[in-house]
């Protein structure tokens, strides 16, 4: 539901898993041994519909996401546990909106159709899902390795490309998809092939994309070009800015590009 009139929309983040099935180079997740700093672990069935419930006493329009430092799909129960979500959201009652990130890895067939499907459940808004980001970072085999640390390129580019066509053939505009790219050493000679290869994909689709270098608005499919969070700010930042001047998407600003709150 809507939250009260002039209130912000309330993010919370549910962690089904602190596991990856990836290694990435510029992600905290990968570079410790424990995310939390204890052993990692799934969120239990029991704890997952308390939290769900949880949100009933929540103040104003709550946007749920079932991640944090994990991979989400790679929770064993991931499918069923999304499926209740929506199914005890009855007129939104839960969460407004809700936001997956995923590296795509697990994402076959069957779990994007059900994905794509979960809006259409009765007494819920269409947008209630309304935005998957795909953190791919590549687009060649050898970055991939490089930069997510195993060889999954052509699966992952395979279940995303799935995924879109399914969304197409389903006839539906949401969840909006958005093919994220953190530019970083390792990876800044994919930038052109990346932007090509998804652009030309997203316009095959007939779908209408942005290419943006900030968070992109969750109802549109995007390509994002995304700034390193790192220990060298500045030369990330300088680096962000290269790519996005070499893709026509810096504006005029002379410094670094200006960052959305979603970025901080
Ligand atoms: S897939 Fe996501 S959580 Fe996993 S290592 Fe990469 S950036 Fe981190």
């Amino acid at each position: 539901m809507p939250g009260p009139p002039g209130t912000s929309p309330l993010h919370v983040n549910i962690e089904l898993t602190d596991h990856c099935n990836l290694r990435c180079r510029m992600c905290s997740q990968a570079m410790r041994s424990q995310a939390h700093g204890s052993p990692s672990g799934f969120m239990d069935w029991p704890t997952w519909r308390a939290a769900l419930k949880g949100l009933e006493d929540m103040p104003g329009s709550v946007h749920l996401s079932p991640h944090w430092l994990g991979e989400p799909t790679s929770h064993p129960e991931f499918a069923r546990m999304v499926e209740y979500a929506f199914a005890v959201n009855t007129g939104n009652h839960l969460f407004r909106h809700f936001k997956l990130h995923t590296n795509g890895l697990l994402l076959d067939k069957e779990c994007a159709t059900l994905l794509i499907r979960l809006n259409r459940q009765r007494c819920l808004a269409p947008d209630t899902f309304n935005t998957v980001h795909f953190s791919l970072d590549a687009w060649a085999r050898r970055t991939y390795l490089n930069v997510k640390g195993v060889d999954a390129c052509q699966r992952v580019e395979d279940n995303v490309l799935r995924f879109l066509e399914t969304r197409h053939e389903l006839g539906a505009h949401y969840p909006s998809v958005h093919l994220a790219f953190v530019v970083q050493q390792g990876n800044f000679g994919d930038l052109r092939p990346f932007v090509d290869g998804w652009g030309a994909v997203l316009k095959k689709l007939g779908q209408d994309w942005l290419l943006t270098c900030d968070w992109p608005p969750p109802d549109r499919d995007a390509i994002y070009i995304r700034r390193l969070n790192s220990g060298q700010q500045e030369q990330a930042d300088a680096m962000h800015r290269r790519a996005c001047c070499e893709l026509g998407i810096a504006g005029t600003n002379p410094g670094p590009v200006p960052r959305a709150p979603e970025s901080f």
